[in-house]
């Protein structure tokens, strides 16, 4: 692969510039980039300079409406749903392919607009999409109903059938791999999709998507608009012609699409929304490996995940130790352009961001916990945050119970067992949670205890497209990833009828 960074050192005050071409601004509907009903245009920005990277047209609810006319057409009248399903498979293979052959593009555009390290677009994140196209390939044609007993009267089948128009609402954090998890499975049954991306990151969903053309999607079937929540966002999860809807962003955002569902045509609706995922360290857990992977859990992607290592609790035994590791390891973190070599941290995503996470901070100071390192922003121009470690953090701080959703490491102590799955299970949230310990019986117990769709044990963030991933409480409804998504976008029919003459003739 060529090396799309130059490896000057220059320092984050001016920003690298990243080697390549933004072609693609307007929306996607029906096979062709068209610019939005309205004309309007808004900036999407590059997070290390606050600086516009393009102007991209602006979908809203008339463009929301051509969008979903032309995917109800495709999957009323079109060929994606009825062609045999090992031709959806090869579209599918031929699109991976495909995004293997330009990933280092779309790591870049995916680097530039979202602010992560580049190599880490590159070398995890993309190869995760291509990957993950390949697993629902495979699915598109093992996909069937069951025959079922019935009285012997009667023969009966289920069918399970794609449910029709998908309506998919995309955050920022992980832009092209969300696109991924959401179009992987919808395709793969043969369903149509209206997606829209964040308005903080729309680019790599666009070049993606035109890959997918040139693999040989059908025009209609996967329509992409880029545009703001409460106008593209609100219109399509309210749409009448829209048969189910997927999202992923915050709990109050998740909320509000099912009041829309709900008040419109009872669309199937899918959610995966916000955490505060505790972190366990028991006291006979390897300490250098649990402060590495504590780290990881948090700092990762600038601390933008939904399943965050937030609330890392340490058993009272071992939690000196820790906590002054941990520390030492946050000092350590590399923060710099995303474009240069090495980086473990580049900007957050966008000044609201930025301000909020600022706000946490303060708070923490303000409530009394100890701030070991970091705390203040880095440079003088985009969004750069020091990674920022807490001790002596307390249950009832807000940095404890609301997700930072940046560098922010809160430490916790615990006395035991039973206290810390009391504390961790005590948050509305349930997505994740990180379990360390080197005792079966201790990971047996935690695993089954804790109320969340993820444990990792001794390991975190392991993502492998097979894995299912979504939450308890009000971190979500339903899963994607793996064999459990399938069903977020199949319906299932049966089929009865009678058996005219006896079976033994
Ligand atoms: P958000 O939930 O507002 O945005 C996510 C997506 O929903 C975007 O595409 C947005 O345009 C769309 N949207 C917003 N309002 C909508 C509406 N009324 N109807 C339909 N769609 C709408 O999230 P945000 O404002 O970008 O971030 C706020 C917080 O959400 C973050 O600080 C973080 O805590 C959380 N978040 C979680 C995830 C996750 O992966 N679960 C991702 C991003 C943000």
């Amino acid at each position: 692969a060529t090396c799309r960074y130059s490896t000057a050192a220059l320092s984050i005050e001016e920003p690298i510039s990243p080697d390549v071409e933004v072609n693609h601004t307007q929306l996607l509907i029906n096979g062709q980039f068209v610019d939005a009903a309205s004309g309007k245009t808004f900036p999407t920005l590059d997070p290390r300079s606050g600086d516009v990277i393009s102007h991209i047209a602006e979908g809203d609810a008339e463009d929301i409406n051509r969008a979903v006319s032309a995917a109800r057409k495709a999957f009323d009248e079109g060929p994606w749903p009825k062609m045999p399903a090992y031709e959806r498979s090869k579209v599918l293979l031929r699109f991976a392919d495909l995004l293997e052959k330009h990933n280092d593009e779309l790591a870049t555009l995916e680097a530039w607009d979202s602010g992560k390290p580049y190599e880490q677009a590159a070398q995890i994140e993309v190869p995760m999409v291509t990957r993950l196209i390949r697993y629902y390939a495979g699915w598109a044609d093992k996909i069937h109903g069951l025959t079922v007993p019935s009285d012997g009267q009667y023969h009966v089948q289920t069918l399970h059938e794609p449910i029709g128009v998908a309506g998919q609402i995309i955050p920022w954090n992980f832009p092209l791999l969300m696109f991924s998890w959401k179009i992987g499975p919808a395709l793969a049954c043969g369903n149509s999709v209206v997606l829209k991306t964040a308005e903080q990151t729309p680019l790599s969903a666009l070049y993606a998507a035109r890959l997918l053309h040139e693999a040989g999607l059908p025009p209609g079937v996967l329509n992409v608009i880029s545009g703001f929540g409460p106008t593209a966002g609100a219109a399509l999860a309210g749409h009448m012609e829209v048969d189910k809807l997927a999202f992923t962003g915050s709990t109050a955002t998740g909320q509000a699409i099912l009041g829309l569902s709900a008040k419109s045509n009872l669309k199937r609706v899918t959610l995966e929304l916000g955490g505060k995922s505790p972190f366990i360290i028991c006291e006979d857990a390897d300490v250098d490996h649990a402060v590495e992977q504590a780290h990881f859990a948090l700092f990762f992607n600038q601390g933008q995940c939904c399943c965050a290592g937030s609330r890392t609790y340490v058993h009272e035994s071992v939690y000196d130790e820790f906590v002054e590791k941990a520390k030492a390891r946050a000092m350590k973190r590399v923060v710099g352009d995303p474009f240069k070599g090495g980086i473990e941290q580049g900007p957050q995503i966008d000044s609201e961001q930025f301000e909020k996470i600022m706000r946490y901070i303060r708070s923490g100071v303000d409530s009394g916990a100890t701030l070991e390192t970091g705390g203040d922003r880095l440079g003088k121009k985009g969004f750069y945050i020091q990674p920022t470690v807490f001790s002596d953090v307390k249950d009832d701080m807000l940095i404890a119970q609301e997700e930072i959703f940046g560098p922010v490491q809160t430490i916790l102590k615990f006395k035991d067992l039973g206290d810390v799955v009391k504390r961790a299970n005590n948050s509305h949230y349930g997505l994740a949670a990180g379990v360390f310990t080197q005792n079966i019986d201790t990971a047996n117990t935690l695993s089954r205890a804790l109320r969340v769709g993820t444990v990792w044990v001794n390991c975190y963030d392991i993502f492998d497209a097979a894995i299912p991933f979504g939450g308890y409480k009000m971190s979500g409804q339903g899963r994607e990833k793996g064999i459990y998504s399938l069903q977020n976008y199949l319906q299932v029919k049966a089929v009865v009828t009678p058996l005219k003459n006896p079976s033994w003739l």
